[in-house]
Formats: structure tokens, C-alpha cells, sequence
């Protein structure tokens, strides 16, 4: 037990030596924090990392056990033994917490790193002891530099993280990089229809209604949702425009094959993450998560959406997907 975990100086491809409580590359000497067990390799300081930061300490979140399962389902994975894992963006540990103590994961390592400090010492109380004989590292690394060697993991895993990275082309490339051989990469993430067509509807609806302004508490976060998804959808290829947000990118299919084609993946696939039934009620779940409560406008955007749907009928889940999972084969 209590092996070292490996970490790669980005810039020079050597493994981080531990020299007096704090990690060096020998070819560089950059000399990088080691804080309670969590390596800090974070070299790009962002201010959407603060916000990050911010929410973990105002509101834990419960954590989702179920996570590493249905990513393992979706990404076609049954058992992995003696594997190395990685857990892309591990927030408040919710995957990390799933494969550490899976019955079919067994003698594996699995690093889970974030950009947020507080995130990360979150996960790695909520991820406790790992069972199996698995053992878990965590660091602090941001997205556009991977501290992790070439051809080095079996599986990557991710949820909601790629639309948070500004530059998740330059993301993807390394994900390639760092994967073995026949190594799989899978993320759950937004699709530009699912957000798209209930926003259209919403915006449709409160045209209807002649109502001039969304202010107010009634409609919530409607306000911001039809200019956030607008703003993104407008600016999808304006990584300048993007940067900014907290929430970056919708993703559309058919631009993620070709950059995984581009970047050398043998092939994509998506899946959506909810059952098709979920998309009978999707606008009804869409206004009570965005807490929009004006029920004259409820009613009227639950009505457009239901003539999307009987029109859609069973092809709607294919048509309006929020989440998808993205399935990256080496
Ligand atoms: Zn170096």
C-alpha cells in the first residue's frame, strides 16, 4: 500500500520526483506542493476555478453513488483488474467514491484530479477508504496541462467537465495521449437540442403571453436561461466569447465525431443518459429546475412543448437530448 502516484512533468515528459515534502521534476526542478496527500499541479490560475471554489464550500452537495456504475454500463466495461483509472474533473468525488469501492474494480489506481482546491479536498473526505485493494490519488490540475504520461490509462471518466473546459479540443488530445492502446474515455455531458428546444419553446411562450420582461421571482432563472443559451449557441465557435462562462459549451454530435476521427480515435458513440420516457416530461422537469414558476407561462410553454412532442413522437429523445454519454475508443 501507499505506493506513490505517478505524475509527469507536462512540459519535459519526467515523473515527478518527492523531495522534501513537495514534488520536483528533475529535468525542470519546478517544485510542486504536496498539501494532506493532494499533489497541487495546478499551473494556470482562472477565475472560474474561484467560482468552482465558492459553490463547494457554500452548499455539499450530496454525493451520487450510482455515478461510476452507470458510466462503466454506458462505456461497456464489466471488470477491470489491476487498472489505472481516471477520474476528469472529480468535483466532489461523486466518480472517484463509485470505482474506488465497485465490486468488479479490483488492485486498480485511480487518480481524480480537479481545478478546485475545494472540490478536490471535498472528494477525497467523501471517497474515505477504497475497497478491493484500489487505491486513490488526487491532485489539483488544470485541463490545458495533464501531469499524466503517455498510454497510461485503461479508462478515463468524466461527468460534466468537457463543457466547463474552454479549450476541450486541446483536452480531448491528451485524453488520446494518455489513454492506453484500446483504452476508453467516456463523459456525460449537454447537448446543444436539449437545451435549445426548450429554451425556443420558453422564448415562443412568453411571445404569446406578450410578456415584456422576465424579471421578477415568478420566472426564476428563465430570464438567464433563454440569454445564456442563446449567447452560447450564437458564439459555439467563438472560443473568446466562451471563455467567460462558467458553463462553456453545448455539444453537437457530429462536431464531436470529427475532431475524435481528427484526434485518432478508432470511434465515438453517443447514448443519452436519461431513458426515453424522461423526454415525456423534460420541459415540466426544465421549468422546475430553473425554477420558473409563472404559471400562465408554464402552461403555455408545457403546451408547445407537448405539440414538439406529439409531432416528434418516438423519435423525440433522439431530437431534444440534454445529456448525453460521449464513448471515446483508442
Ligand atoms: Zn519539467
Amino acid at each position: 500500500m501507499a505506493d506513490s502516484p505517478v505524475y509527469v512533468c507536462p512540459f519535459h515528459r519526467s515523473t515527478l520526483k518527492i523531495k522534501g515534502g513537495s514534488a520536483r521534476c528533475p529535468r525542470c526542478d519546478a517544485s510542486y506542493a504536496i498539501e494532506n496527500e493532494i499533489w497541487i499541479l495546478d499551473t494556470v490560475h482562472r477565475a472560474d476555478r474561484l467560482a468552482f471554489d465558492e459553490q463547494v464550500e457554500a452548499s455539499p452537495i450530496p454525493l451520487d453513488k450510482s455515478k461510476a456504475e452507470r458510466h462503466m454500463q454506458a462505456a461497456g466495461i464489466g471488470r477491470l483488474h489491476r487498472a489505472r483509472i481516471l477520474d476528469a474533473g472529480c468535483g466532489l468525488g461523486d466518480m472517484a467514491y463509485g470505482l474506488a469501492c465497485h465490486p468488479h474494480i479490483k488492485s486498480s489506481d485511480i487518480y481524480a484530479f480537479d481545478h478546485s482546491i475545494a472540490s478536490v479536498r471535498q472528494a477525497m473526505s467523501n471517497v474515505g477508504q477504497p475497497a478491493n485493494g484500489n487505491r486513490v490519488y488526487f491532485s489539483t490540475q488544470d485541463a490545458s496541462s495533464l501531469f499524466f504520461g503517455d498510454s497510461s490509462f485503461d479508462l478515463v471518466a468524466g461527468s460534466a467537465v468537457l463543457h466547463h473546459i474552454t479549450d476541450y479540443r486541446l483536452f480531448l488530445r491528451q485524453i488520446f495521449r494518455i489513454l492506453k492502446r484500446d483504452g476508453v474515455a467516456i463523459f456525460s455531458e449537454p447537448f446543444f437540442e436539449g437545451y435549445f428546444w426548450p429554451c425556443f419553446l420558453l422564448h415562443l411562450a412568453a411571445q404569446e403571453l406578450h410578456l415584456e420582461s422576465l424579471a421578477g421571482p415568478e420566472f426564476g432563472m428563465a430570464d438567464f436561461m433563454l440569454k445564456d443559451t442563446a449567447y452560447r449557441v450564437q458564439n459555439a465557435d467563438d472560443v473568446a466569447a466562451l471563455d467567460p462562462l462558467t458553463d462553456k459549451h453545448y455539444f453537437r454530435a457530429e462536431i464531436l465525431s470529427s475532431l475524435a476521427a481528427e484526434l485518432g480515435f478508432r470511434g465515438v458513440r453517443f447514448q443519452n443518459v436519461e431513458p426515453a420516457r424522461f423526454y415525456d416530461c423534460w420541459m415540466p422537469h426544465f421549468l422546475d429546475v430553473y425554477q420558473i414558476q409563472h404559471e400562465p407561462l408554464r402552461r403555455k410553454a408545457m403546451q408547445l412543448y407537448d405539440e414538439l412532442r406529439s409531432y416528434a413522437g418516438p423519435a423525440l429523445p433522439a431530437i431534444a437530448p440534454h445529456f448525453r454519454y460521449i464513448v471515446l475508443q483508442k
